[in-house]
């Protein structure tokens, strides 16, 4: 056996998963539903001709393992497990390609490649039902919360726990898939881009430098509830005046430091069309690379909510709702994901990635990481017109494979 790379075949096997596991609306590869068992069980059927290992660990993370000379592992990974009416390449396509990075490998080395080489499909990355992403992969990095997952519910109130006895999961012993990580010397994965970056600059490929951190609050200012009729302007003290002026200064934090801010949601009380606002509430989502700037771009936005809130007289308090750090990548992979993408395609371009992705949790645990994006067209993702040109598809799993013999070969030279 000998067939060197075909990525004709991964794109005729992400259109024969689609046919299998999409209805008319997308992809319903919802974890642990019966369609991801069944694309599964389909997965595990392309396994078969491999002389690999397959298992399930602790957390229903999907294992292949092609065992080589060192017991050093390059781990691929991926997820079969889409948004409900999802696309056709999130997180699939990471699986195929890497199912295609196996086949080669496995052809060259004679089944016997110099390091131990593993596709891991992640269980659950979307956290569509249970509104928990990346639950396979935190699991098994050591970082997912016990006690605030074991709490979550579904719409129809079945708690996670219940869910995953169904498809035989223990939730308690999830963590226990940890030990699969034990011999990671590094972990590459290809994902779509799901933005507009590369396809604005006209690149088909791109090298990731991280994951975003995010800082995400609640800021409330509290003024006094007023008689729209009887209060002149100057003796107001209007609490959405106050909030509304941080509107164009995000956009300015925003552009001074590199990063993205969104106010995503704004709500006032009372509420009616005959009184000034007394509480005006908004939500503030900050990202950048950097923990540095991302800390500036918080300390400035507070410093603008208290100067907004003094100048009209309204108090301003704030809630932290959820806060990641941003996780770089390892910066020899990034060196070789960017030479992998230049021989392939010509020209590479770096981004940081705005989604989370399970590669961010196995950067936290310790493994040295990488990801390669492909351009996504129209810049959409998580809706069923996600799509990227089919060249751009195979050249990404061209570059992916690269990428693979590059980091085999680090690997080898003792990282
Ligand atoms: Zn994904």
């Amino acid at each position: 056996m000998n067939a060197p790379l075909d990525p004709k075949r991964t794109v005729a096997e992400l259109k024969e998963l689609r046919r299998l596991t999409s209805d008319e609306n997308g992809a319903q590869r919802v974890a642990f539903t019966k369609t991801w068992l069944d694309a599964r069980a389909w997965l595990r059927r392309k396994l078969e001709a491999l002389p690999a290992e397959v298992h399930a660990d602790e957390a229903g993370n999907l294992w292949a393992t092609l065992r080589g000379r060192s017991e050093k592992s390059l781990l691929i990974g991926g997820h079969m497990d889409s948004v409900p009416n999802g696309g056709w390449l999130d997180g699939c396509l990471n699986v195929l390609a890497g199912v295609e990075v196996l086949r080669r490998i496995s052809a060259e080395f004679g089944g016997n490649p110099p390091v131990t080489v593993r596709l891991v499909d992640w269980a659950d990355e979307e956290g569509a039902r249970f509104g928990k992403s990346l639950f396979g992969s935190s699991a098994c990095a050591g970082t997912l919360d016990m006690g605030e997952a074991r709490a979550l519910r579904d719409k129809d109130g079945v708690a996670l726990p219940d869910a995953l006895r169904e498809v035989g999961i223990d939730f308690e012993g999830v963590k226990r898939s940890g030990r699969e990580l034990a011999n990671a010397a590094a972990y590459i994965e290809l994902h779509i881009e799901q933005g507009p970056v590369l396809l604005d600059l006209g690149l088909p490929l791109g090298a990731v430098l991280g994951t975003y951190g995010v800082e995400r609050h609640a800021v409330t200012f509290r003024g006094q509830a007023a008689h729209s009729g009887s209060t002149p302007m100057n003796r107001r003290r209007d609490a959405f005046l106050a909030a509304a002026r941080m509107s164009p200064e995000i956009y300015a934090i925003a552009q001074r430091n590199g990063g993205v801010c969104t106010i995503g949601s704004c709500t006032t009380k009372p509420g009616i069309v005959t009184s000034v606002v007394e509480e005006c509430r908004i939500t503030l989502d900050q990202r950048h690379l950097d923990p540095a700037a991302l800390a500036r771009m918080l300390l400035e936005a507070r410093e603008a909510a208290a100067r907004f809130g003094a100048e009209g007289n309204v108090e301003v308090s704030w809630d932290r709702i959820w806060q990641i750090e941003p996780i770089p990548f390892d910066g020899a992979l990034i060196s070789l994901c960017e030479d992998s993408i230049r021989e392939a395609s010509g020209s590479s371009h770096r981004l940081p990635s705005g989604p989370l992705h399970d590669a961010a949790e196995v950067s936290r645990a310790g493994v040295p990481t990488v990801m390669m994006f492909v351009q996504s067209l129209r810049g959409i993702s998580h809706n069923k017109i996600e799509d990227t040109r089919e060249e751009h598809l195979e050249l990404c799993v061209r570059a992916f494979d690269l990428l693979a013999s590059k980091t085999m070969a680090w690997v080898v030279g003792g990282h």
